[in-house]
């Protein structure tokens, strides 16, 4: 489902180059829950954004569900994230003057979908993360653990493949972090969704199918 070659990543400006990933090669196999763990600093978010096509690698080969993507151009990268990918970050990313349903319903604003479709999807991706009854609040209205609900519901309301979670559980205490862990255990063996997350949670990546730790830049297993 994803395929990573001999990945290399560097950070110029004028005055520094940063070697922020050095030949890294993963493959992760569809139905995967692969969680990638490493100190501060040693490429977590850059790997996670290099799949998730925010960010070109200097060197290397990504494929995403068999497509090669250095030959896409912006708006067909943008239009594959959108129906491919699902995006969960450590800190929700809602927009806080927008009522949960229609942080929900914001990814399917880009495809050709109706009004009327975009709330029925955006009310049953809620459901499946249990949070029916705060539709219509505001997140600022919301606990952290239902502010990462309201997140993972927008990531999966396009019915995406895979989800990329950078630190889903990383502001949450252990109780509301076990909440989401489960959420997407849920989502990886019912639905089938290809998960990998990022996590500096020992408990939590031993959770998952298959744990990558990295260290400066490189793999280390
Ligand atoms: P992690 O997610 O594991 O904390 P990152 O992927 O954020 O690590 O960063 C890896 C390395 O790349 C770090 O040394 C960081 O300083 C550097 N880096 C990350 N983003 C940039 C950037 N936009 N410009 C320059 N250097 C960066
Ligand atoms: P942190 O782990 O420091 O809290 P975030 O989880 O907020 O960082 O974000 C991780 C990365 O994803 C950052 O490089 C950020 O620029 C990028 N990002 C954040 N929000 C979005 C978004 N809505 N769409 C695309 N990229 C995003």
């Amino acid at each position: 489902m994803i395929s990573l070659q001999n990945i290399e990543k560097v950070y110029r400006t004028d005055t520094v180059e940063t070697l922020a990933l050095s030949s890294v090669s993963l493959d992760i196999a569809k139905g995967e829950f692969l969680s990638i763990m490493g100190p501060s600093g040693c490429g977590k978010s850059t790997l996670l954004n290099i799949m998730g096509l925010l960010d070109a690698p200097t060197k290397g080969d990504v494929r995403i569900a068999d497509q090669r993507t250095e030959s896409l151009n912006d708006k067909q990268l943008a239009q594959f994230r959108n129906k491919k990918l699902g995006f969960i970050f450590q800190s929700y990313h809602l927009i806080n003057d927008l009522q949960v349903l229609d942080n929900v319903e914001l990814p399917l604003l880009y495809r050709d979908v109706t009004a009327k479709e975009r709330k029925q999807l955006a009310t049953e991706a809620l459901a499946k993360v249990g949070l029916s009854n705060r539709i219509k609040h505001f997140p600022t209205q919301l606990s952290g653990g239902q502010k990462q609900r309201v997140a993972i519901a927008r990531a999966i309301v396009g019915r995406p493949e895979i989800i990329l979670a950078d630190e889903p559980t990383g502001n949450l205490d252990s109780a509301m972090g076990n909440e989401i862990m489960d959420i997407l255990m849920q989502l990886n063996q019912k639905d089938g969704t290809t998960i990998v997350m990022v996590t500096h949670d020992e408990n939590m990546a031993h959770k998952t199918h298959r744990l990558v730790r990295l260290f400066d830049g490189s793999q280390v297993q």
